[in-house]
C-alpha cells in the first residue's frame, strides 16, 4: 500500500492544507489530518507512482513529503520531538552529552570517570553492566553489581545513567535502575527484546545495527513504540563498509535524513563508530553540526588499562577539551546543550 506524509510548515493556511488533500486525493489517497499545529496530512492508499510524480514539496506550504513504509508508519508520525531523560531534555533544540566508560570496572574507576565527566560538563553519565563482546572469554561485565554501582554514584555526582540491555529476561532488573536503557548495535533487530523495551516507563537509547538500513532502524524503533513507549531517541553508531581504517563507517547522512523524516531526537557515538581516540573529536564536532541532538563518548579515567574499548576512550582532558569545542559548536547550530526537560 502506497503512502505519504506531508508535513505543513507552522502557519500554513487551511487552503494550502485543503490543496494538499485535493493532491492526494487525485492520486487515489485518503486524506487525512493528524495534527492541529503544524499540520501532518497523511495520505494513505492510492497509487505510488502517481503520488510520487506530485512535486510536494513545491507546493505552497509544504515543509516536508516523507514516502511512508508500512513499517515505520508510527515513529514517522510520532509527534514526540523531546524525549525526557531524568529530567535532561534531548531533542527539539535541546542537545545532550553522554559520557563515561564504554563498561563498569570497579566503584574506583566508575566514581572517577563519573566525577570527570561531570567536571567537564557531561548531562548524562554512559557505563554498561552487561557487555557484548565479539569473544566469550572477553570481560562480560559486572552485571547488577554494575547496576548498583551506577547508582551509588548517580547518587554521589547527581548525573542520571545510560545503560546497555542485551537479555529480554534483564529488562526488568536494567529499567529499575537505569535512567535510559541502550539497545546496542547487535541488538536492534532483537524483536522480543525491542517489545519488551516499549513495554517498560524509561526512555529507549536505539543504536542502529551495524548492518541495518536507515529504513529497517525505523523498523526497529517502530517496535518499541508498538508496544507502547514512544520516548525513543536513535542513536548512529557507524556501519560496516569496505573501509578497515575505522572501525565502522560513520554515517552521519543517517542523521539529516532522520532529521529530514521523523521528529526523532538522534544522537550520535564517535567512540564506536571510529574505534579510535584520535577520530572522537572531530566525529563528534560534526555530529552536532549536521544536526544531532548530542552525543555520546567513551570516557575513562585512565584509558591505558581500560577493560574495554581503551583505544577509543578519551581521558578526562582530552574530554574536557572536546566539551568545550562543543559548546562553540551547539551556539552555532542553536542548539540547548544540558537542558531541563519541560512539559
Ligand atoms: C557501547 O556503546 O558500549 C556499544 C557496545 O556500542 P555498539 O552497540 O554501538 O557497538
Ligand atoms: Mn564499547
Amino acid at each position: 500500500m502506497a503512502g505519504v506524509l506531508i508535513a505543513m510548515k507552522p502557519g500554513a493556511t487551511a487552503a494550502q492544507v485543503e490543496a494538499v488533500a485535493a493532491r492526494l486525493r487525485q492520486a487515489g489517497a485518503r486524506a487525512e489530518l493528524i495534527e492541529a499545529e503544524p499540520t501532518v496530512v497523511l495520505g494513505n492508499g492510492g497509487d505510488r507512482i502517481a503520488i510520487d510524480e506530485v512535486p510536494w514539496e513545491a507546493m505552497p506550504g509544504v515543509e516536508r513529503a516523507v514516502p511512508l513504509s508500512r513499517s515505520s508508519r508510527s515513529v514517522i508520525t510520532s509527534p514526540v520531538e523531546v524525549v525526557e531523560v531524568a529530567g535532561v531534555a534531548v531533542g527539539g533544540g535541546h542537545g545532550v552529552v553522554i559520557a563515561g566508560p564504554c563498561a563498569v570496572e570497579s566503584r574506583e574507576q566508575l566514581t572517577a570517570a563519573a566525577q570527570a565527566v561531570r567536571a567537564a560538563g557531561a548531562h548524562l553519565l554512559r557505563g554498561d553492566a552487561f557487555k557484548p563482546r565479539t569473544s566469550p572469554y572477553a570481560f562480560q561485565g559486572l552485571g547488577e553489581k554494575a547496576l548498583e554501582l551506577l547508582a551509588e554514584v548517580r547518587e554521589l555526582t547527581g548525573l542520571p545513567f545510560v545503560a546497555e540491555v542485551l537479555d529480554p529476561r534483564d529488562v526488568e532488573l536494567v529499567s529499575s535502575y537505569a535512567d535510559c536503557i541502550r539497545v546496542g548495535t547487535r541488538n536492534m533487530s532483537n524483536y522480543p527484546l525491542l517489545t519488551e523495551l516499549g513495554r517498560q516507563p524509561k526512555p529507549v537509547l536505539l543504536k542502529r545495527g551495524m548492518q541495518a538500513s536507515i529504513e529497517e532502524w525505523l523498523g526497529a524503533a517502530e517496535y518499541v513504540s508498538n508496544a507502547g513507549n514512544r520516548n525513543i531517541i536513535l542513536c548512529e553508531r557507524g556501519i560496516r563498509t569496505f573501509e578497515t581504517t575505522t572501525r565502522n563507517t560513520l554515517d552521519l547522512s543517517a542523521v539529516a535524513v532522520i532529521k529530514a523524516t521523523t521528529r526523532l531526537p538522534v544522537i550520535v557515538d564517535p567512540s564506536h563508530a571510529t574505534g579510535r581516540r584520535s577520530l572522537v573529536a572531530p566525529l563528534a564536532r560534526a555530529a552536532l553540526a549536521a544536526g544531532a541532538d548530542g552525543v555520546m563518548v567513551d570516557v575513562h579515567p585512565s584509558p591505558q588499562t581500560a577493560k574495554v574499548d581503551g583505544a577509543q576512550a578519551l581521558d578526562p582532558e582530552e574530554f574536557s577539551s572536546l566539551m568545550a569545542e562543543l559548546h562553540r559548536i551547539a551556539v552555532a547550530v542553536d542548539l540547548a546543550l544540558g537542558a531541563p526537560f519541560r512539559k
